[in-house]
């Protein structure tokens, strides 16, 4: 029995976690901003474990500015991870995280803190600020607060001063906050090359896998993504097929086979430049649109139909290549989904080529 408990407590605790850390990140796991906010709400939680139980030991010692400080950052880190859950802005997330970490900073290193070892915190401010403002605007803002810590070390008159350390203390204290400075920054200089050479293969991956590498259309997978992204209702679904496809590849070569297909995929864009439209290589020698339209649109694919008989694919000695093609069309409720209205485009097509091609045929 206690061994259940224990098991559903572990479970609980790692769920606990898992779920506030993944608060506001997106999908894109390797997005700027995904990290951002994933290193915002380690930040909160692991400053909360540490500020809350250093607040409430401060506080019995007597030291009530500086429990009352630590309370209070936890109280504001609490707060900010509701906001950021709330809100998903992880810009001014940070920046609530930052600038009372730089005033809390210097606050411990001017008091001294508890015992004089308020300065031992100051580490984390240089991964932190590069971590959430970037190189840039990290580096700058680091800079200014090494500037307040030397401003408070050698120009100040400080309850720290009054703990008598050794004098070396104070230059050591720069130097090593310059070094985890200077280290921080060249991590998070290969960090973020990393990032961007990654985010750029992804790119490029994801182009692959959705678009069709002869034509440049949307192939099956691309289509299917596009669809769901935009928010057409009733549209038209168009199947269309070039006919006697396979004597142009058996009189002329599969090469010019190939630059009839893109030729077509030029045209089908070109004429539909001003629709709302999603156009795909469907497989082969077919061709499957969405159009954004309320209503059947057969007068627009007779025209289509009459645009690319007239298309004209030139031989290196001068043949003219030259073919109809034949388009089923039928009507697709938003809800219904791909599958369904392509069947009954299909089965209109079919149609069409019994009929004789050259033409357009709606069910
Ligand atoms: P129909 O009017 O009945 O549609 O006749 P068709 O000849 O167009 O149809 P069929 O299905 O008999 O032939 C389609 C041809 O398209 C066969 C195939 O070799 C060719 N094909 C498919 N994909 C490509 C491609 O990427 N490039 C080239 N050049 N040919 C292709
Ligand atoms: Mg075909
Ligand atoms: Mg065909």
């Amino acid at each position: 029995m206690r061994k259940y408990l224990r098991a559903a407590v572990c479970r609980w605790i790692s769920r606990l976690i898992s779920n506030t850390l993944q608060v506001g990140v997106s999908s894109d796991a390797i997005s700027d901003s995904s990290r951002r906010t994933f290193i915002i709400n380690l930040f909160c939680l692991v400053g909360v474990l540490f500020t809350a139980p250093l607040g409430l030991l401060s506080l019995f010692h007597g030291y009530w500015l500086v429990g009352s400080g630590l309370i209070g950052v936890a109280l504001l880190y609490i707060g900010n991870h509701i906001y950021l859950r709330r809100t998903q802005n992880h810009v001014l997330s940070g920046n609530i995280i930052l600038y009372p970490l730089y005033g809390l900073m210097l606050y411990l290193v001017y008091s001294g803190g508890v015992n004089g070892t308020g300065h031992v915190w100051i580490y984390c401010i240089p991964p932190v600020s590069l971590f959430l403002h970037g190189l840039k605007r990290g580096l700058t803002e680091v800079l200014l607060f090494t500037v307040g810590l030397i401003v408070i070390l050698f120009f100040m008159e400080t309850p720290f001063d009054d703990l008598n350390f050794h004098p070396d203390l104070n230059s050591r204290i720069v130097y090593s906050f310059v070094l985890i400075t200077f280290l921080s920054t060249i991590y998070e200089y290969i960090s973020s090359r990393f990032n961007q050479s990654l985010q750029q293969v992804s790119r490029k991956l994801e182009l692959a896998a959705t678009t069709d590498p002869l034509t440049g259309l949307l192939n099956r997978r691309g289509l299917a993504q596009q669809y769901e992204k935009v928010n057409y209702s009733t549209s038209n679904v168009w199947l269309l097929d070039i006919d006697y496809f396979k004597r142009i590849n058996d009189d002329f070569g599969h090469e010019l086979g190939d630059a009839y297909l893109k030729t077509v995929a030029q045209e089908l864009t070109r004429f539909l430049e001003n629709e709302q439209a999603l156009i795909s290589r469907w497989g082969g020698e077919e061709f499957l649109i969405i159009l954004d339209r309320p209503s059947i649109q057969l007068n627009l694919s007779e025209r289509l139909i009459d645009v690319l008989k007239n298309t004209v694919v030139k031989t290196n000695d001068d043949q003219a290549i030259q073919t109809t093609v034949s388009i089923g069309l039928t009507m697709m409720a938003s809800g219904e989904g791909i599958p369904k209205a392509l069947g009954r485009a299909d089965s209109a097509l079919y149609e069409a080529k019994r009929r004789g091609r050259d033409q357009a045929i709606a069910k």
